[in-house]
């Protein structure tokens, strides 16, 4: 076990197998907003424990030891497969379709019979959201910039199978760490996720608000869909509204929550 995982999380992390089979790992989804009209266009899939007392841990306090245990591709597959069965259920319900963004690891993308589950889930789930007319699907993987430079290549290949069914590429947390950008001209990606901690400082330094114009220039020459987060007030989003960025997400719209009904 890695030094750095604290006592809660290894405490999290040695209950976590079982917390998966006895459906204590549950999504907590966060809507998105499209910045012009308010509208909310889509929602994000994040992973929260409930611990044996009830009590609902966020994945920041579990995801990365997860990660050095290897067992984060459960998650991912159970986060992905009851998302497209609240998708099916809200298409079913006659609400109007929405993306629905999951978190996926490079982990998951290595165990290609949990991908191909997860593709067989959206076909069996849903004809309505998946059907083999619509080129776009409503799913969207979102990876990091992290886990796509460890391993372009493979990431590339394995990634095939999800993006030949027609499931959209977002980037998440874009511009928090690697400088390198030829993955924009190696992947279809459709979505940018500007990194949260920039948005937060937008308002109060120029410099950041030119870094994020650079960012939405950018996204706009390669026709990409630009998403804020951590818009956590109304200051934050009259600044992104000025920079001419898509999607905002963020504590202003909502926290994330788990819904009542289980998929
Ligand atoms: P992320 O994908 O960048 O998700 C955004 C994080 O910021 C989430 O924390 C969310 O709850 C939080 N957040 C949302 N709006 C605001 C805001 O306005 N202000 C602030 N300060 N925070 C906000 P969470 O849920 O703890 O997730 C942490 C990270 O764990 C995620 O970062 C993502 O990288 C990872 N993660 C979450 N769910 C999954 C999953 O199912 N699979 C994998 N592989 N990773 C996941
Ligand atoms: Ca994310």
């Amino acid at each position: 076990m890695a030094a750095t995982e604290s006592s809660l999380s290894q405490t999290i992390n040695d209950d976590l197998l079982i917390a998966l089979e006895d459906g204590r790992v549950r999504a907590a989804y966060q809507p998105i907003v499209e910045v012009a009209s308010g509208r909310v266009v889509a929602e994000e899939a994040l992973a929260r424990y409930i611990d044996r007392q009830g009590q609902v841990h966020p994945a920041f306090a579990f995801i990365e030891g997860a990660e050095q245990r290897e067992i984060v591709h459960r998650i991912d597959h159970r986060l992905a497969c009851d998302t497209i069965h609240r998708c099916s259920q809200q298409i079913a319900a006659g609400r109007e379709p929405i993306a629905h963004f999951v978190n996926i690891s490079a982990n998951l993308l290595r165990h290609r019979d949990l991908v191909q589950d997860i593709l067989d889930t959206a076909v069996t789930a849903c004809t309505t959201c998946f059907p083999e007319s619509i080129a776009e699907k409503p799913l969207v993987i979102e990876i990091t910039e992290r886990q796509l430079l460890d391993n372009i290549h493979e990431t590339k290949k394995i990634m095939a199978p999800f993006l030949d069914f027609g499931l959209r590429l977002a980037i998440d947390d874009f511009g928090s760490g690697y400088s390198s950008l030829l993955y924009l001209a190696d992947l279809p990606i459709t979505f940018l996720k500007i990194e949260g901690e920039l948005v937060r400082r937008a308002p109060y330094e120029a410099k950041v608000r030119a870094i994020l114009k650079g960012v939405q220039d950018l996204a706009g020459e390669l026709d990409l869909i630009t998403i804020a987060e951590f818009v956590e007030s109304e200051q934050v989003l009259d600044v992104v509204r000025e920079i001419g960025v898509d999607w905002a997400q963020g504590y202003h719209f909502g926290r994330p929550e788990i819904p009542p009904e289980r998929y």
